[in-house]
């Protein structure tokens, strides 16, 4: 759900700012934070006025998710004094996970809101829905809803030989870096049958036992990781040359380089390990 601001409410708001450019998000040169209201150094926000949005606060129980103002400029560019704009990858660097998985909400209803001003049953032009995250057509009333695609992501072990099997993709830009598999949810599948499917693919192996672990957003630019753990149930190494460079057996105790722990990729390699 989101809504609608006035000036006046925006001149009395003290929360964060997510303010979006082409594919850059704002925040303090000095310190990597994000613009926190009213206005702070920022005068140019007032012009925008009409276009910010609300997104308002989540109760998930565990962990409450701040209220965020959205302001989307565009392609326009404009220069702040003691402000740059980042890529969102680099806002990931710069912040805890909780911090940037609110800012990947924010980054994700920006994107939803620029893919859907029209509509693709009858090509009209769609406009907000006040009440719910979601865009109506003015014309035919087909209504869409921010995207969400669901991708596996497993860690096959092999606990007899006490090794995993970890991969370099073909998008992987460190050379060095091994990493867990990964492949989107077809239409149709369950997510486990995306498990024996990609991993069947990719590297050619079969996997049994696979157990659920975890999940986590990754909003590049909507997908849902959800993450699995797997035993090797047979099968030689045999890759496929357009998902991935190389494919091989790692003893635990010698591992090559791998994601940073913050990720999920991370998070499963290290569950593999530890767990006996
Ligand atoms: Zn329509």
């Amino acid at each position: 759900m989101m809504n609608k601001v006035t000036v006046s409410e925006l001149q009395a708001y003290q929360g964060q700012w997510v303010v979006v450019a082409s594919n850059k998000v704002l925040v303090s040169a000095d310190t990597g934070e994000l613009p926190a209201g009213p206005w702070q150094g920022l005068p140019f926000l007032q012009h925008y006025a009409d276009e910010v949005h609300v997104l308002p606060a989540l109760d998930y129980g565990e962990a409450e998710v701040a209220h965020l103002h959205v302001l989307d400029i565009g392609s326009e560019h404009i220069n702040v004094q003691g402000w740059e704009w980042v890529s969102l990858r680099h806002l990931l660097m710069l912040h805890d996970p909780q911090s940037f998985r609110e800012f990947a909400r924010a980054w994700q209803y920006v994107h939803f809101l620029r893919t859907h001003r029209y509509c693709g049953q009858c090509g009209s032009p769609a406009e907000q829905v006040g009440w719910e995250m979601a865009m109506q057509c003015t014309r035919c009333r087909h209504r869409t809803y921010p995207r969400v695609s669901p991708c596996i992501i497993v860690a096959i072990y092999d606990y007899d030989q006490q090794k995993m099997l970890l991969a370099r993709g073909v998008r992987h830009k460190d050379p060095q870096m091994y990493s867990t598999l990964a492949g989107f949810v077809e239409s149709g599948e369950t997510l486990e049958q995306a498990v024996h499917r990609e991993v069947l693919e990719e590297v050619g192996v079969r996997v049994t036992n696979v157990r659920y672990f975890d999940s986590q957003p990754w909003p590049f630019p909507h997908s849902l990781m959800v993450g699995f753990i797997a035993e090797y149930a047979g099968g030689d190494i045999c890759i496929d040359e357009h998902e991935i460079v190389d494919a091989q057996w790692f003893d635990f105790t010698a591992l090559p380089k791998t994601p940073p722990k913050e990720s999920i990729a991370g998070r499963l390699i290290e569950a593999v390990i530890h767990k006996p």
